[in-house]
């Protein structure tokens, strides 16, 4: 049996940032991965996310204030560019709900016309007397490549990072926690599990409910001109599933456009690596309106959301367990701040923001 004051179930963004806070307070850690690390199967599929502030909430536009200065943080330990400003566009009468929540967080914020929308970005197009909000700090992260570094840091400072080793079983044990994996046990203080998609499983065997369900998200490429283009989303095209643009920074002449929430709900065991045809067709005929200059589509990438009934997260302690299920879509913006959360959760320090809201035990997640 292995001794360790903290194991890490899942090497994705979220478990890997944990590591690394965790290592850098001394604590000794080893990190489960079942595949390799920055790998495609889960949530973490594609080389790029959105970065915004602009949220219909005020908690959500702070919490993505701390972590843009995190990930400032990040790249300067990493000697390596992790984020690029492009800006973000929001469309739709939504944004008069996000306009009020960044003025409520003190954030800066531009309203710009149709005739300023259509002269700053002559390469874009929306239908007449549409409403915008423009944030200048919207982003594009390097969502693989943070992957791998946040685990490289995590090891400099000491951390047990162990690719293709999947944790098998966890479950509560005397003042601690019992997890196996490659048929030997490993027993520490606490666990953290942050599988993913995989994750309500491993706590359901461990005695703890998780209603979130993994849903099968795709996302296409196209070859356009993007230069100068900010991240776009279009509220008023599907308020509920709205379609959106991520320029490629690192990559020009790429963008990435796809359909927040519109997959079925999945087996990650058994679940299709296949784009869905009428999907990609509804995005490309969005993307062809949008776009001034069109798009000539390159290939689809399907990818995992894990989706909570009321799309916040889950951050939580549970006994020796810490439930870490910062998807719905939209967590990675805030890995290095959630990594930090999920150590205050380890150690008992108070963190950054109120987690009530992201209870395990909330209302909204009772089936
Ligand atoms: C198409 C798409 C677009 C998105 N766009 C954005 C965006 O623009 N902006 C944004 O902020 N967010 C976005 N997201 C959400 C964001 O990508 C997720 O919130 C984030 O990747 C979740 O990270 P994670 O660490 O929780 O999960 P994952 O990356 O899935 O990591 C979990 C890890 O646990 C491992 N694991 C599972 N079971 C075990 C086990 N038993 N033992 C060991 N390891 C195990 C898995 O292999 C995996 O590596 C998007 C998501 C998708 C799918």
């Amino acid at each position: 049996m292995e001794h360790v004051d903290v194991v890490i179930v899942g090497g994705g963004p979220m478990g890997t940032a944990a590591a690394r806070a965790l290592s850098a307070k001394g604590r000794a850690v080893i990190l489960l991965e079942r595949f390799t690390l920055g790998h495609a199967r889960g949530s973490t599929a594609g080389t790029t996310r959105n970065f915004r502030l602009t949220y219909h909430d005020p908690l959500y536009v702070r919490m993505a204030r701390r972590s843009l200065e995190r990930w400032r943080e990040l790249e300067d330990d990493a000697g390596v560019e992790l984020l690029r400003v492009v800006g973000g566009l929001d469309v739709g009468v939504a944004t008069e709900a996000s306009a009020r929540a960044l003025e409520h967080a003190g954030e800066r914020l531009e309203r710009p016309s149709d005739a300023e929308v259509a002269e700053r970005w002559p390469m874009l197009r929306f239908p007449p007397r549409s409403s915008f909000v423009y944030q200048p700090d919207g982003a594009v992260l390097r969502s693989q490549e943070a992957v791998r570094i946040l685990a490289r840091l995590a090891r400099a400072l000491g951390a047990d990072v162990r690719e293709e080793t999947a944790a098998e079983s966890i479950a509560a044990s005397g003042d601690g926690v019992e997890v196996v994996a490659a048929s030997s046990t490993i027993r520490a203080t606490v666990a953290i599990v942050a599988a993913g998609a995989w994750s309500s499983s491993l706590l359901e065997r461990a005695g703890i409910p998780l209603t979130v369900e993994p849903t099968l998200e795709q996302a296409t490429y196209f070859d356009a001109d993007a230069t100068d283009l900010p991240t776009v989303i279009d509220w008023d095209e599907a308020p509920e599933q709205p379609p959106y643009i991520v320029p490629d920074p690192f990559e020009p002449g790429t963008i990435k456009a796809g359909a927040h929430l519109s997959g079925p709900v999945v087996d990650p065991d058994t679940r299709s690596f296949d784009a869905d045809e009428a999907r990609e067709l509804r995005v490309a005929d969005w993307v062809g309106r949008r776009l001034v200059s069109g798009a000539r589509s390159l290939r689809t990438e399907t990818c995992l959301y894990t989706r909570t009934p009321d799309e916040d997260f889950v951050l939580d302690r549970v006994g020796p367990l810490v439930v870490a299920s910062p998807c719905s879509g939209h967590g990675f913006k805030f890995t290095p701040l959630i990594g930090e959360v999920l150590a205050d959760l380890v150690t008992g320090e108070a963190p950054e923001f109120p987690l009530e809201r992201f209870r395990a035990d909330r209302p909204a997640l009772r089936a």
